[in-house]
């Protein structure tokens, strides 16, 4: 993919319910083992969340945010749903970039397997990908955690736990654990914007071969973002792969695969 396709086709939209928040999404809708990508920008961060497995697009994405850190002191920060490799496979590209300083912000489980280059955790082996690695990252949900504000939501799929994160004056980033498709998935929200990785993905017979599935804590991760979808005024929901979605296609979605597990 050129670079100039990928710029061309970024489309910045405010997101409802942040104040200086706007997302651009980057979706593969018609090739299933490309996963989306999605820019946010406020006044003082610069997100990348899945970076994917593509160079070009990478090495086009990474030039904006340099761009953008120039032109305004923001934080460069790459977050991961999961460490799935063809969600972060290029995450490094960006990482090890001359002269740009990002982070890179994932659950602890996922920062300990591409820091120790686990085959198998990363699904590498299984998606038939070299294995992605990153020496460094900011671990979430590590106790005793450092990054953030935690706390548990009581909701019908069991606690939920939540880490919030300012990223501007007004607007904050909330990461939720939400494990199933794998243990180390989270899910990012901004005011109305809910990224939630490949939780929708166990729709898929390929999915659940992946090491890490566990159907049990699946069923209580949908019933938590379907808690969510109507307490926390999500607009938008952005899967790993597939269109973004209003919030009531995505609930219909959730409880379909909710009943399909049940079943
Ligand atoms: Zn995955």
């Amino acid at each position: 993919m050129a670079d100039g396709f990928v710029l061309s086709q970024l489309e910045w939209e405010s997101i409802p319910g942040a104040y200086e928040t706007e997302l651009a999404a980057v979706l593969h809708p018609d090739a299933p083992l490309r996963c989306n990508t999605y820019l946010m920008r406020s006044p003082e961060y610069v997100m990348l969340t899945d970076p994917g497995t593509d160079n070009d697009q990478t090495d086009a994405l990474a030039g904006l945010m340099l761009q953008w850190t120039r032109k305004i002191p923001r934080q460069a920060v790459v977050c991961l749903t999961h460490c799935h490799a063809d969600h972060c496979l290029s995450a490094s590209r960006i990482l090890e970039k001359p002269g740009f300083m990002a982070s890179l912000v994932c659950h602890k489980l996922a920062a300990d397997a591409l820091r120790s280059g686990d085959a198998s955790m990363t699904g590498a082996t299984i998606l038939g990908t070299v294995n992605p690695h990153a020496a460094a990252a900011i671990a979430l949900f590590a106790l005793p955690t450092s990054a953030g504000v935690s706390r548990d939501m009581d909701t019908p799929g069991g606690k939920l736990r939540c880490l919030t994160i300012p990223i501007g004056p007004r607007d904050a980033l909330q990461v939720y654990h939400t494990p199933g498709h794998s243990p180390d998935g989270l899910s990012f929200r901004v005011g109305g914007a809910l990224m939630i990785g490949d939780v929708l993905c166990a729709e898929g017979p390929h999915c659940t071969r992946l090491p890490g599935y566990q159907a049990k804590e699946l069923g209580h991760t949908l019933d938590k973002l379907l808690w969510l979808l109507d307490n926390a005024n999500i607009v938008t929901v952005y899967p790993g792969h597939g269109e973004p979605m209003d919030r009531t296609l995505a609930g219909e979605r959730l409880r379909t695969l909710r009943g399909e597990l049940n079943g």
